[in-house]
């Protein structure tokens, strides 16, 4: 017996040799905010949640597991009774609940079980396996990716927005989003068929048509999902003032980023009304469809790569105005991780004729084409973001 009890203490003693060693050696935590919006952690880590206004509680899920807080509490509990601290509270301020910092690493840890990093920056979520996140690939690791292997993106959609009697926004000089989105997406086509081998490069038009959102995500959904499809829609953009200038990437959220980009949404959605006669089975279709989600990470990683693209080949002919989120019909309808890039304002004078050139088309052409192969080649690396 009594060498039970010393074998038990010395090995309780190693274990906790073991974890200050773990603690001191644990990564300083870097600066971050004391609390998050609730919804954005929900949003971001695709979690089930119940609100009880009455008592303040908010039950947390994911698969069987579950935790529970409360509102202007430090603690939370999960499904066994077991209660893990935050450091401040939840909290409900301006209608939006707000997550402490610590209560993100409690998910993390205890509800998904993941043991990554997180940071959040300018109202947008990341989360890193080690402590660098992955950026820019140089041109060496490029040409590593010669042969494309099983698990890769084989097919690309790019989907030039508007067309025939939808002109899309109408710019400087009568200049209509239509034709400039047009011949930047078959600048693209060229582009990706020239250094994607083994990649099946889909446009959705060619030419100056209506196709209908239905039609354009029936032609993408239409992809073999083994193929592992990506959708990127290009547009322009349009403002009242005509200084506006810059391209920006969309992905698809169930919250808009902030007021413009709501204004972005409602002004792309608004090719509804001339599908007049299915318009609002269509509507209620998308409204009863479930929240879908799924591809949220690996569409803000391609807005984010294709933006980094951008910005490397317009350089300071134009402005990079970030990476932002919106509900647009168009990518809501496509099931595979897409997004929708605005090249540039029609509205403004001297982006619009410089848009009108082949040169500049060229270089916008280039830029996303450089996200979409950047994000090829992450695909493959991580095999479809799942290492
Ligand atoms: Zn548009």
């Amino acid at each position: 017996m009594n060498t039970t009890l010393l074998k038990n203490s010395q090995k309780a003693f190693f274990l906790l040799v073991l974890l200050l060693l773990f603690v001191s050696a644990a990564p300083k935590e870097e600066e971050r905010p004391t609390h998050v919006p609730f919804l954005d952690v929900v949003e971001y880590f695709d979690l089930n949640y119940e609100f009880h206004s009455t008592t303040g509680t908010i039950k947390l899920a994911k698969e069987n597991r579950s935790l529970t807080l409360q509102l202007g509490s430090h603690e939370v509990y999960d499904s066994e009774g077991r209660i893990y601290h935050m450091r401040v509270p939840l909290l409900l301020s301006e209608a939006q609940i707000l997550l402490p910092a610590g209560g993100v690493d409690i998910i993390i840890e205890h509800l998904l079980r993941l043991y990554v990093s997180w940071e959040y920056v300018d109202a947008t979520f990341n989360t890193y396996k080690g402590p660098k996140p992955v950026r820019r690939l140089d041109q060496q690791q490029r040409e590593k990716q010669i042969t494309i292997p099983s698990n890769s993106v084989k097919t690309v959609i790019i989907d030039a927005g508007h067309g025939g009697k939808d002109p899309g926004g109408i710019g400087y000089n009568k200049i209509k989003e239509k034709d400039i989105v047009l011949k930047v997406a078959k600048e693209l086509e060229r582009e990706l068929k020239g250094r994607l081998r083994g990649v099946e490069v889909i446009i959705t038009r060619d030419k100056d048509i209506f196709l209908s959102l239905d039609e354009r995500s029936e032609i993408a959904n239409s992809a073999n999902p083994i193929n592992n499809p990506i959708y990127i829609s290009i547009h322009a953009n349009v403002s009242f003032n005509t200084n506006t200038r810059g391209y920006e990437s969309f992905y698809l959220s169930l919250e808009p980023y902030n007021d413009d980009a709501r204004e972005v949404a409602s002004m792309e959605n608004s090719v509804l009304e001339f599908e007049i006669e299915n318009y609002n089975d269509y509507l209620r279709e998308i409204i009863n469809r479930i929240v879908d989600i799924e591809y949220r990470r690996e569409s803000m990683k391609l807005a984010e790569l294709i933006q980094e693209g951008l910005e490397e080949n317009v350089r300071n002919e134009s402005l990079n105005r970030g990476v932002k989120s919106a509900f647009f019909y168009v990518l809501k309808a496509v099931k595979m991780p897409s997004v929708l890039v605005e090249i540039g304002f029609v509205t403004n004078p001297e982006e619009s004729s410089m848009l009108q050139t082949k040169e500049y088309a060229e270089k916008i052409a280039k830029g996303i084409a450089d996200g979409i192969e950047d994000f090829t080649v992450i695909f493959s690396q991580t095999e479809g973001f799942t290492k």
